[in-house]
């Protein structure tokens, strides 16, 4: 299997190439030559497999350059029972991502898909862990170390640092706005007392961490000279791992292959339901893929219009489901990509009117950039918006009826997945954090705390380890420098 770029780069590179790596060489990111295909005879076979072996399944179409029992130890190390413990007491853990069927009358039925067991209580986990250890598995065989440095506001962060704790040839330094996180957050990240996690408290917003990131980046040869990488939400293996759990989904929801079912799922930087776009691509049968925003609603916007207008920072707003609040979403291009037919020259060149004037338009009408607006439901896209108050009202009402308690970000999917539902075709809402994570907003809706997972309950008063850091480049450059003895 080949990776090409969504620009048009073609020099070919496998699996184990763009693994450690971002962005192709010409801006672009990285997909499959072409999808593989899942026959009906697989995905039958596939109803009986655990989930790490249902990952190892879909992987080997994908990681052809690893070998087989390699990939298989990983997966098995990856997808246990012990690491997605989290589960709610009722739901079964082993399960990795349980469903939960919310209601189911009439021919309407809602499902709730947790994705939320693993060690962070959010999503991310599910790609991040296999990450983890797909970059130890990789860096021993070239006798390599890497050093992954980002900056978080909360949940790639924590998940990325609980997913290379401990790894050999992995150091991991990571910038948070100081005091701006819950203390929920900053006690997960913080309490860490692995010696290859490196956490630093900026002075600062998050978009100052981000510039440190970025500034430090531009340096071409301290760069390479300090093995720094990336582990964001374009890096094709956190995709990849996460089309497995739409598979798992979708086959534990049904028992045969003639029925379809279709996903809403709770989206910021489109890196989520790309996977469910990708499985779709492959052959499931997924009817809708429905993408439900909060308030910064870039991508319903899109999928309501045809026009894809990025916002400004003064624009993006600061929700209480605040891994959503993006002014662009990063791994959109993908799919704009197949839309236009794998046009990398008509890509490149939206792509680049994004940078020069903040979008494009695919209305058809008069002026605009194309008119594959009128493409899209054959992809199978809808979407729907969710704002504060919708939030307050869903967490209440599901608490009420179903007798759960959702995140903010999972309200906003149940919210809008609730207005796409249709007789016959089973919706399942991805779960993708749980609420004890945002439970400022739990307690404004119901007037209590959220439930806390076993394990959880004083995290707060653990003893914390980090470094606190003005926004200053060079002294940066030197904190990585002498931590890593490069
Ligand atoms: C990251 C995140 C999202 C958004 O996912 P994308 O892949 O960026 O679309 C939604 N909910 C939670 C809880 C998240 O952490």
């Amino acid at each position: 299997m080949h990776y090409v770029s969504t620009r048009g780069h073609t020099a070919q590179q496998n699996f184990s190439e763009i693994l450690l790596g971002g962005l192709a060489p010409d801006g672009g990111l990285y997909l499959p030559q072409s999808y593989p295909q899942v026959s009906d005879d697989e995905l039958t076979a596939w109803r009986q497999l655990s989930y790490a072996d249902l990952a190892l399944a879909l992987l080997t179409k994908f990681a052809t350059d690893i070998a087989p029992a390699d990939l298989a130890a990983i997966t098995a190390k990856t997808y246990v029972a012990g690491v997605y413990c989290n589960a709610r007491p009722d739901d079964d853990a082993s399960r990795i991502t349980p469903l939960r069927i919310l209601e189911e009358h009439d021919g309407r039925t809602l499902i709730l898909q947790a994705l939320s067991n693993g060690p962070t209580l959010a999503f991310k986990d599910m790609a991040m862990q296999l990450l983890g250890n797909l970059f130890e598995y990789t860096l021993a065989r070239q006798d390599a170390e890497l050093n992954i440095f980002g900056a978080t506001s909360g949940d790639t962060g924590s998940a990325a640092e609980y997913a290379m704790r401990g790894k050999k040839g992995i150091r991991v330094f990571m910038l948070s706005p100081h005091h701006k996180m819950s203390a929920f957050q900053a006690a997960q990240m913080f309490s860490l007392q692995d010696p290859n996690i490196f956490n630093v408290a900026v002075d600062g917003v998050f978009d100052d961490c981000q510039d440190m990131v970025k500034a430090v980046s531009n340096d071409l040869e301290f760069k390479k000279r300090q093995k720094i990488g990336t582990v964001n939400s374009i890096n094709w293996v956190r995709v990849v791992a996460q089309v497995v759990y739409y598979f798992r989904g979708y086959l534990s929801a049904t028992t045969s292959n003639e029925q379809k079912v279709s996903f809403t799922v709770p989206s910021g930087n489109f890196g989520n339901i790309c996977a469910g776009h990708i499985a779709r691509m492959m052959g499931l049968p997924i009817d809708k893929l429905v993408v439900a925003t909060n308030e910064n609603d870039v991508l319903d916007e899109f999928f309501r219009t045809g026009v894809y207008r990025v916002r400004k920072s003064a624009e993006t707003w600061h929700t209480t489901s605040p891994s959503m609040d993006i002014s662009k979403a990063s791994n959109f291009e993908r799919f704009i990509y197949d839309l236009l037919g794998r046009d990398a020259v008509r890509v490149a060149a939206l792509f680049k009117k994004v940078d020069t004037e903040g979008g494009f338009d695919l209305s058809g009408k008069p002026g605009s950039d194309g008119d594959e607006f009128k493409q899209i439901a054959r992809f199978g896209f809808e979407s729907g918006k969710s704002v504060h108050a919708d939030r307050l009202a869903t967490i209440r009402q599901v608490e009420k009826k179903y007798g759960i308690t959702v995140d903010t970000h999972t309200a906003d999917g149940i919210k809008v997945a609730l207005e796409h539902l249709q007789q016959g075709v089973p919706m399942i809402v991805l779960e993708t954090a749980l609420p004890a994570k945002f439970n400022e907003t739990i307690l404004e809706a119901l007037g209590r705390d959220a439930e806390r997972p076993a394990g959880f309950e004083h995290i707060e008063a653990l003893p914390q380890r980090f470094d606190v850091m003005s926004t200053d480049v060079a002294a940066m450059k030197s904190y990585i420098a002498q931590h890593t003895g490069l």
